[in-house]
């Protein structure tokens, strides 16, 4: 089965109809290239940098951080790499930060939220993305955008830093799309006026999952109703993925349900563009889609976006797929 699997490192991702998406990997450091391009993977569709500020006593500085992307992104030879900002704060801390306790760090002081008041540590990073944009496909993301007004702020100090650059002379890719993090309700619901002005969407169900339902993802004794097939989180989905097509932009997923077997199916029949998972999950998702007729399960998911609950939702992939 490995060996079949293998045959498929060089091909596009189509259904068995014709429709064809894009399968990207999730990194977290350039070490994790190698896998991403063993395993076939068209992009990279989340790099956490979060890693290159852990697990040390200081902020790393513009110059370590324009290292890093640029090896990303030469790595990567022209294909796309999605970069998201700094996502520190709720279970991720920094001792060095010295940020005060939260009741509720899930809630709290992190991602954006944190870049946009600590804006020196939100700049930095930014001039070591645009610096690195010369060396490949980048594309900026934004963590955690709860309203569009951040979204703008962020967008206003990315283009204040790049036209810094520009004066200074040094060379910064001409166009970088930038887009957003959709892992709050709120931006699912505002999805349609988001995509006036972000170029695309990654969906984070790890987040969006727990701040529908109000079930902390580390939390055993509520874990029943972390539920991604939920009916309540496949509408959210489908919100943000019509927005998108609405508006001419794409709509990825870069949460763990984007390589889930159970979910692909069903996101598929939702129309998404973009599935970001573990590079090791990418060659089995290709060969999945390979099978899926995108129509059929456009209509498996127009009939589980009317189902009562989670378990009738798998029953009736389980059904279809098996
Ligand atoms: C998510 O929330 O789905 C996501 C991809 O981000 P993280 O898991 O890093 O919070
Ligand atoms: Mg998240």
């Amino acid at each position: 089965e490995k060996a079949e699997l293998a045959k498929l490192v060089n091909e596009k991702s189509v259904s068995a109809d014709g429709h064809q998406v894009e399968l990207a990997a999730n990194i977290g450091t350039p070490e994790d290239l190698e896998s991403v391009l063993h395993n076939g993977a068209e992009a990279v569709g989340l790099y956490r940098t979060e890693f290159l500020y852990m697990g040390r006593t200081e902020l790393p500085t513009e110059e370590e951080q324009f290292e890093s992307y640029k090896k990303v992104l030469e790595g990567m030879e022209g294909k796309t790499v999605v970069v998201r900002t700094l996502d520190i704060g709720g279970d991720k801390n920094l001792p060095y930060l010295d940020l005060p306790e939260e009741m509720n760090p899930f809630l709290g002081f992190r991602a954006i939220r944190l870049c946009l008041e600590e804006q020196d540590i939100f700049r930095t990073q930014l001039r070591a993305l645009l610096r690195a944009s010369a060396y490949g496909n980048l594309k900026i993301m934004f963590p955690m955008i709860a309203t569009i007004d951040e979204f703008r702020e962020a967008k206003q100090i990315l283009e204040e830093e790049k036209q810094k650059l520009v004066s200074e002379g040094i060379s910064v890719a001409e166009q970088i799309e930038t887009g957003i993090m959709v892992e709050i309700p709120s931006t699912a619901v505002m999805a349609d006026l988001f995509a006036k002005e972000v170029d695309f969407f990654s969906i984070g169900t790890n987040d969006l999952i727990q701040y529908t339902m109000a079930a902390d993802r580390m939390n055993e004794r509520v874990s029943y109703l972390y539920q991604p097939y939920s009916p309540a989180i496949l509408r959210l989905v489908k919100m943000v993925i019509d927005a998108a097509h609405k508006e001419g932009k794409w709509a990825g997923m870069c949460g763990e349900m984007a390589g889930d077997e159970l979910a692909i199916p069903l996101l598929l029949g939702l129309g998404l563009d973009e599935f970001s998972m573990s590079a090791t999950s990418v060659l089995r998702a290709r060969a999945q889609i390979a099978k899926l007729s995108k129509q059929e399960m456009e209509n498996l998911a127009k009939e589980a976006l009317q189902m009562n609950n989670t378990a009738d939702v798998l029953e009736a992939v389980k059904k279809i797929t098996q």
